[in-house]
């Protein structure tokens, strides 16, 4: 969500004739897209606006504004905190930087204005399609954050994948923090087998990718509408967090392990090809040995593509914050998250290895250390040689190489 965020400013900023620069001091305008979901990712945000501080006293004209999750309802506390920064607001409030935007810079702006520098051509584009979560999971900063849930209606979500096919995008991946509830929120009746189904529709895309799905909002009709639309992945994010139910429990998800493992096999038989990503949270408040050993069972049996595995961060604004005393050692998350990651990465060395000799789509997105790079259908990160330029096309791979991280080939044309 962020990177899609990142790059509609960095789209507005172009138009305007900015560049992006990698030093900061360079900068004229700095835009920090903050992430607070864990306390780590804060910290971060909190030294990096003492380095900005820093920038901004030898060179007063410099403009910084900052968005994402540190920006919650409390702006003027965050102003007094920050009082370098020209301005907060809110992630996903756009049009706040827009407007700020027109009033102080736009007008400033020296030499050329509005030089149509048209933005690069993205292959594969990110489309949030609702924002928000009501879920409250007891551990999760998102809904303080970004408030509840709210979808943007079909028209807009065509309007702006049409704008970018336009420009050459090829597939697009519809972003929510719980896509499974688009939909509910609007007077139409629609959902997300509906808005993929408009979508797939679409003379000249090539691929639909979605995600995150939360297990307990996910149906048999998404489901079954995944198999009949032939531009939809088959590759399925669906977060487990943990595989034990008391913790699942104090986690507020709603489901058990056995319903996430039915809701596996249920998938798995409808779509016998799926690939499957799940996150997973070690150390939560009162972990013991034996339920994070369910955890590890449950992800050792379902055998996902990928996993990402975080150790539990407390925020102090969450259910779990309040309520629960971050009581499992440092150390002791570490050991779990490794051992869920080693783990992994035995399970997807053998699950790409059984890709080698096969042939793979490849639906090319630009060139990275010398080769062609981009996804197959199932979100295998490919990589092949070849002279011509192939960004934005369809390319059959024969594989020939794999590690739990990526396949490499030859093009087959
Ligand atoms: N909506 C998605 C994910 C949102 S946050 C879902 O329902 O899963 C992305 C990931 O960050 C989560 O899946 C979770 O694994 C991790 N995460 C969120 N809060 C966390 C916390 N307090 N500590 C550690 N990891 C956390
Ligand atoms: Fe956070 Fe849960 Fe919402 Fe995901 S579903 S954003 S983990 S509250």
């Amino acid at each position: 969500m962020n990177k899609a965020e990142s790059t509609d400013i960095e789209n507005h900023l172009k138009f305007f004739g900015f560049q992006r620069t990698k030093v900061a001091r360079d900068a004229d305008l700095i835009v920090l897209n903050t992430c607070v979901v864990r306390q780590h990712a804060e910290d971060k945000v909190s030294g990096m606006l003492g380095y900005l501080k820093g920038i901004k006293s030898m060179k007063p004209d410099l403009n910084i504004a900052v968005t994402g999750c540190i920006v919650g309802s409390d702006i003027e506390n965050l102003t007094r905190r920050f009082p370098h920064v020209d301005l907060f607001y809110k992630p996903g409030e756009y049009s706040c930087f827009t407007d700020w935007f027109d009033r102080t810079i736009r007008n400033n702006i020296h030499g050329p204005k509005e030089l149509e520098l048209y933005p690069a051509t993205q292959v594969s584009a990110y489309i949030p399609i609702i924002q928000g979560c009501n879920n409250f999971c007891s551990y999760c900063i998102v809904p303080y954050r970004r408030g509840r849930e709210r979808s943007r209606s079909p028209q807009e979500i065509l309007h702006q994948v049409s704008g970018l096919m336009a420009g050459g995008t090829r597939e697009i991946i519809l972003l929510g923090q719980n896509v499974n509830a688009y939909g509910m929120d609007l007077d139409e009746r629609i959902d997300l087998a509906d808005l993929l189904a408009m979508l797939n529709g679409l003379k000249g895309l090539y691929r639909i990718r979605f995600l995150t799905n939360h297990p307990k909002d996910m149906n048999l009709r998404l489901i079954k509408a995944i198999a009949s639309l032939d531009k939809v992945c088959r590759h399925i994010c669906l977060p487990l967090q943990a595989g034990d139910d008391r913790i699942l429990a104090a986690m507020n998800r709603h489901y058990t392990a056995r319903q996430y493992r039915k809701l596996i096999s249920d998938i798995r038989n409808i779509l016998p090809d799926v690939a499957l990503s799940t996150d997973i949270i070690v150390g939560f408040p009162g972990e013991s040995d034996d339920q994070f050993l369910n955890t590890y069972k449950a992800v050792e049996e379902i055998r996902f593509d990928t996993v990402h595995v975080a150790s539990y961060s407390t925020r102090s604004e969450t259910m779990a914050g309040k309520n629960y005393e971050d009581n499992i050692p440092y150390e002791a998350k570490m050991q779990r998250l490794l051992k869920i990651e080693e783990l992994q990465k035995k399970t997807s060395a053998a699950i790409n290895q059984n890709l080698l000799a096969t042939s793979q789509e490849v639906l090319v997105e630009g060139k990275k250390g010398g080769k062609w790079y981009g996804r197959t259908y199932s979100d295998k990160l490919a990589f092949f040689s070849h002279p011509d330029d192939f960004t934005g096309k369809l390319v059959t791979v024969q594989i020939n190489s794999s590690s739990p991280w990526a396949l490499q080939g030859e093009a087959v044309l």
